[in-house]
């Protein structure tokens, strides 16, 4: 199955010119999303839409960003010192208009423009009160987040080529543009990237008229899906582009069974489609230079990292047993991403005294309740952190020898660079991004370990092997150790692939 359905591009190279001297001007891309690293984070996506704008405007471009002004982004806003501008944007939906303040703060040189609207975003949640509950309101907050990002561009008077819209949240983007809602705009072309095709932005019927679109949209081919106001249907139905975050990824939307029932409409659009696997930002996330971490190394002295360990076993409070790995996960407490089949598997292990387990993260109760029990009965070898906490991340994959995702489905997966980044290797299950940048060692030249079937059967085996590799054979660890350490996860070519699409867009 194809991956990337791009179309050629048509040469205009002569004779006399050749391709290398034909200068192409470099394009304005506005980026729209939900949350944004460092300003605000609950997932990959935030890191996404951090690095890749970045990543674009070392390349030459003028890429931007804008997403919401929540409540925590205020602050941290205020403390980047934000300009306000002085006249707000007005943005009508159901009848309602919304004032929407404009903040500009610059993240290493790149605006980053922020929406205010205190009866939409001044709360502390991102989408909902808790992890497990969403606000009522989110069809309206979001709505108008596609509408004030497609005005933002009249407001501070730059006129993007591309916008670029990530996720459900932003998924009437396509939609507005191509229906004409922004006057200003009538050569911008859209993106739209799908880092988790489980969650779409499902809303009833009504709520269209939130975004002012015509009626006659909700039907299947557009808008409507299953009987709901689908946001991520529609935008994949009216963008010029679609991609995913990793290739494999691609390929498995398409198929029911990691389509979330949006895999025909996938396969229809898959004339359009195409993975650009994630990559990482190295100076945020280097062994050499951390600052949340309590000792450096790198792929040539890791004396460092052994001291890491030994820090993060005090600060859990886990017994100090050098010749037993520490295993670490960083994680959404979700099914998706495997923890009640950790639950199930590591038990065995732990009684038999060949591993210890660190925990960090918050998401379903059910899993964090069963994760007490575990850690309750296996005191000083089970440890774990309930909540967000990014210097904690850090310290939990510096201070691990592997680092378990064992994810039902994965998009990309971030976690998994960052733990090779720190020579801590990554015990994955082979599906989307953790397919694509993980090697198993069996194969040779391997950086971590893969299994296939999700069960406990299959992740018990890889346990083993990984178990085994580290005691019997610790120069072959020391050597997936290294490679991971030098692998190339950085941003670079994920951004010239970006490129490469937006300039057969624009340039044909
Ligand atoms: P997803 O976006 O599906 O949650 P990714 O692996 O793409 O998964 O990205 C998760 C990001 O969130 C990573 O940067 C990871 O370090 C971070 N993260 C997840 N849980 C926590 C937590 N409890 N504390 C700090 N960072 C976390």
């Amino acid at each position: 199955m194809a991956t990337t359905t791009r179309r050629a591009k048509p040469s205009t190279a002569t004779a006399l010119e050749p391709v290398a001297a034909q200068a192409r001007p470099g394009l304005r891309i506005l980026h729209v999303a939900s949350e944004v690293a460092p300003l605000i984070k609950s997932g990959g996506l935030a890191d996404v839409a951090q690095a890749l704008p970045a990543a674009l405007r070392r390349l030459g471009h003028d890429a931007r960003v804008c997403l919401p002004c929540y409540r925590k982004t205020y602050l941290e806003a205020e403390r980047l010192g934000a300009t306000w501008l002085s006249t707000p944007m007005v943005i009508e939906s159901g009848g309602v208009d919304h004032k929407i303040g404009i903040a500009e703060v610059k993240l290493d040189g790149m605006p980053v423009y922020l929406l205010a609207c205190n009866e939409l975003y001044d709360r502390d949640g991102l989408y909902g009160p808790s992890a497990h509950q969403e606000y009522e309101d989110n069809a309206r907050r979001f709505a108008v987040l596609s509408k004030a990002a497609l005005a933002l561009p009249g407001a501070i008077g730059w006129a993007p080529h591309i916008v670029h819209a990530h996720d459900w949240q932003t998924g009437l983007v396509p939609v507005l543009l191509q229906r004409g809602f922004c006057k200003a705009l009538p050569a911008t072309r859209s993106v739209f990237t799908i880092h988790n095709i489980a969650f779409q932005g499902a809303f009833p019927a009504h709520d269209m008229r939130l975004a002012g679109l015509d009626p006659w949209l909700y039907n299947p081919m557009h808008c409507e899906h299953f009987g709901r106001f689908n946001m991520l249907k529609s935008g994949i139905a009216f963008a010029d582009r679609v991609t995913t975050v990793s290739r494999r990824y691609a390929e498995e939307i398409q198929t029911p069974e990691f389509g979330w029932t949006m895999d025909a409409v996938i396969r229809h659009h898959g004339y359009k489609l195409s993975g650009i696997t994630n990559g990482i930002d190295p100076a945020a996330w280097s062994p050499a230079s951390d600052p949340h971490i309590p000792a450096h190394y790198d792929a040539d002295d890791m004396a460092g990292k052994a001291a890491c360990i030994q820090r993060l076993r005090e600060e859990c409070g886990l017994a100090r047993r050098e010749d037993v790995p520490l295993l670490t996960v960083v994680s959404r407490l979700t099914e998706q991403k495997g923890i009640d089949l950790i639950i199930d598997a590591v038990s065995p292990y732990i009684i038999a005294g060949r591993m210890q387990l660190a925990v960090l993260g918050s998401g379903d109760l059910h899993l964090e309740h069963r994760l007490n029990a575990l850690q309750a009965r296996h005191p000083g070898w089970v440890y774990v952190w309930y909540g967000y906490n990014e210097p904690l991340a850090h310290r939990f994959i510096a201070g691990s020898d592997a680092f378990l995702v064992p994810s039902r489905f994965e998009p990309c997966g971030l976690t998994q660079m960052y733990a090779m980044r720190y020579g801590t290797l990554p015990i994955v299950r082979y599906t989307g991004g953790l397919a694509d940048t993980v090697r198993d060692v069996s194969v040779g030249e391997g950086t971590g370990f893969t299994f296939g079937p999700i069960d406990v059967g299959h992740f018990s085996a890889v346990l083993d092997r990984a178990l085994g590799l580290y005691q019997h054979f610790p120069a072959e660890w020391k050597a997936a150790q290294r490679r991971g350490m030098t692998s190339d996860f950085s941003w670079d070519s994920a951004a010239k692939g970006y490129v490469d699409l937006y300039q057969g867009m624009v340039f044909g």
